[in-house]
């Protein structure tokens, strides 16, 4: 049943990666995520069912629009295959439970948080903070692993954590003077709502020397520059902290403690 219960929620993951793809083209602007329906974004053509069938229709057309040719970004197709995989292999670790509709729930934000940020260099407001309303209203009715075995009720945990993110995050953006965007102060904050106390700690400073690391990489690379002022985009890897953070978060830091 479990392998079965794996491909469903991949399938399900896929169809709701399209999804995410449409909200990765709207949201930034004042754009309707459910209306209109989808269309090519070159020639407004109204795209049919077999142009939206996830990672095929991409494979299918070769990465154009059926109508005008125009190239369909590859991010459309990574991120349908990114959410597919993610709910397959949380379904895979939790089964039918409370812990895989929360981490799934989260994967999903997470991948619209990157990819914006990534592309336009923007962690919106109106992704960030209705979801620290459902971060905590989580926290208000369950008992996710990675809160347990500390003092702290979850709510408690959820509201501390949420706390020293935003605390930490806002004095790394005032001592930086203009290093990180405020964006990110705020979704430093949502990730300590998400991970409680104490891993939120874990979740931002793992998301900082990631993000630290790529930029540093990428300057090595030449492949991108940065001028002085200009604030680097740490909304991806303070995505990619946090999933780590939630999915082996308890694991890693038993064995920093144990070194120590
Ligand atoms: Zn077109």
């Amino acid at each position: 049943m479990q392998a079965i219960y794996t491909a469903l929620f991949g399938l399900l993951g896929l169809a709701l990666g399209s999804f995410l793809n449409v909200c990765i083209d709207r949201l930034p602007g004042e754009r309707s995520i459910v209306k209109p329906r989808s269309e090519c974004d070159a020639c407004h053509r109204r795209l049919a069912a077999s142009d939206l069938i996830p990672l095929l229709s991409y494979l299918w057309l070769r990465g154009r629009c059926r109508y005008c040719q125009t190239v369909i970004p590859k991010r459309v197709f990574l991120v349908e295959l990114a959410s597919g995989a993610a709910l397959a292999f949380l379904c895979y670790r939790y089964g039918l439970t409370a812990e895989l509709g929360i981490t799934g729930f989260w994967a999903l934000v997470f991948i619209v948080v990157f990819v914006i940020d990534l592309e336009q260099g923007l962690i919106l407001n109106k992704v960030i903070y209705p979801s620290m309303v459902v971060a905590l209203i989580l926290a208000g009715f369950f008992d996710p692993p990675w809160m347990e075995g500390w003092i702290f009720v979850p709510i408690a945990s959820a509201a501390l954590g949420g706390a020293v993110g935003l605390l930490m995050f806002w004095l790394i953006a005032v001592v930086s003077g203009g290093g990180m965007g405020w964006g990110d102060v705020k979704l430093a904050g949502l990730i300590g709502l998400i991970c409680g106390f104490p891993l939120v700690l874990l979740a931002v400073i793992m998301g900082a020397v990631l993000g630290g690391l790529a930029a540093v990489g990428l300057l090595v690379a030449r492949k991108r520059r940065w001028s002085s002022g200009q604030t680097i985009p740490f909304g991806p890897s303070l995505a990619v902290g946090t999933m780590i953070t939630l999915l082996w978060g308890g694991g890693i830091s038993d064995w920093y403690i144990g070194l120590i």
